[in-house]
């Protein structure tokens, strides 16, 4: 790809140019036209391709085939025809900080561990994936140090060295290189076969943070964000600090401790609030009268407690079987059926769903899921089920 007509090798920060339509034909993903140079950097090496104008029409896609860069373009311009190209600078060098960031992180992977970038894709997040594990605590490791290679202001190199000079050249490549090998250099990071744009030193890069890892394969799938999208991350995560640290009234580098407190006055709330159920529903079957069959409706109780209660119908009270229900929204009923009798309950589970458009089962000794019908229809249909008439 290293021709005379790409302009964005002979200066990666050319963001205009002028240029002569050497042909342009429709295909399935637009007009493809070809010009006799160019500043729009095809889709390659995991880095996407440039958008921008060709004069007044959108240029939406960029392919290298054969050697040919082709610009796909939502018109059709004539072979010929002059035209001024501008490319989306905010586009690209977002993509150039991205890119170098990912070689200096990949760069002192190598350096420390000698793992390989073995996959590197760059969407809304810098995915890559490395050859082996790292803890949370060598990514760190890896991002401080890869933040000093910015703080530090190391140059970028790019050369085209010779074969024998190459043999030379400890650079990371992912495939076995033969002709003209473009070399990208971060001093003092990484030395890397690569056909991408990036910035002309670490400097400019900004900033680089490692947003998540995990298990890939045999080794490690990390997320990147550089410069400006770093930035921004990192504003959102204030904001959302900013957000915590209002509810929570806690200083913003104190929320965790702050979620732990309210975490723990939660816990003993939904204790107090359990033990405050259990003597509602004490009190309530005490009022209750025994029978071989009993149902109980009740509001705004978790289903621990509904089975808890029903089962105390059943082993306490002494009821032959009964049903506990739980209100929910839109005519939706939670259930919990309990019985000591021989009736094959976890069979009869199927009809009386059936009947009461619910969902759920059990065992021969408890059913539980949901009804979706009328409280008295609910009641009707298991006194029929489920008292039997012997
Ligand atoms: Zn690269």
């Amino acid at each position: 790809m290293a021709n005379m007509n790409t302009l964005f090798y002979q200066d990666q920060y050319r963001r205009e140019f002028d240029a002569v339509v050497l042909s342009c034909s429709e295909d399935k993903k637009g007009w493809a036209v070809v010009l006799d140079q160019t500043v729009f950097y095809p889709e390659g090496g995991g880095q996407p391709a440039d958008h921008g104008f060709l004069n007044d029409v959108k240029v939406t896609d960029v392919r290298e085939k054969n050697d040919v860069i082709i610009h796909y373009t939502e018109k059709e311009i004539p072979a010929g025809t002059n035209v001024h190209g501008v490319i989306d600078w905010n586009r690209r060098f977002d993509f150039m900080q991205n890119h170098t960031g990912e070689h200096i992180v990949s760069g002192i992977i190598h350096q420390l561990y000698g793992y390989e970038n073995v996959g590197f894709h760059m969407g809304d997040t810098i995915q890559v994936d490395y050859s082996g594990w790292l803890d949370t605590d060598q990514i760190k490791e890896v991002e401080r140090k890869a933040n000093e290679i910015i703080w530090t202001n190391q140059p970028v190199i790019i050369d085209y060295p010779s074969e024998e000079e190459r043999e030379q050249i400890p650079y990371r490549s992912k495939k076995e290189l033969t002709g003209t090998v473009r070399i990208v250099t971060v001093q003092n990071a990484d030395i890397c076969a690569c056909c991408g744009t990036h910035v002309r030193s670490a400097g400019e890069v900004g900033l680089i943070k490692i947003i998540s890892s995990e298990k890939h394969k045999s080794g490690v799938r990390m997320e990147l964000l550089c410069g400006k999208r770093a930035f921004d991350y990192v504003c959102m995560l204030q904001d959302n600090a900013h957000d915590i640290s209002t509810r929570l009234c806690t200083p913003m580098d104190k929320t965790a401790e702050g979620v732990v407190r309210l975490d723990e006055a939660l816990q003993e709330k939904n204790r107090q609030l359990t033990e405050m159920t259990s003597l509602y529903l004490q009190e309530r079957m005490q009022k209750m009268a025994a029978g071989e069959f009993v149902m109980d409706v009740l509001d705004g109780v978790e289903r621990n407690a509904m089975r808890r209660y029903a089962d105390d119908l059943v082993k306490v009270k002494g009821c032959g079987t009964a049903a506990v229900l739980n209100r929910r929204e839109n005519g939706v009923f939670e259930y919990v059926i309990i019985t000591q009798k021989d009736i094959g309950l976890r069979k009869l589970a199927r009809d009386i769903n059936g009947r009461l458009n619910g969902r759920g089962g059990g065992s021969d000794e408890m059913i539980q899921g949901t009804f979706s019908a009328a409280e008295e229809t609910v009641r009707e249909v298991l006194r029929e089920m489920l008292v039997s008439d012997d």
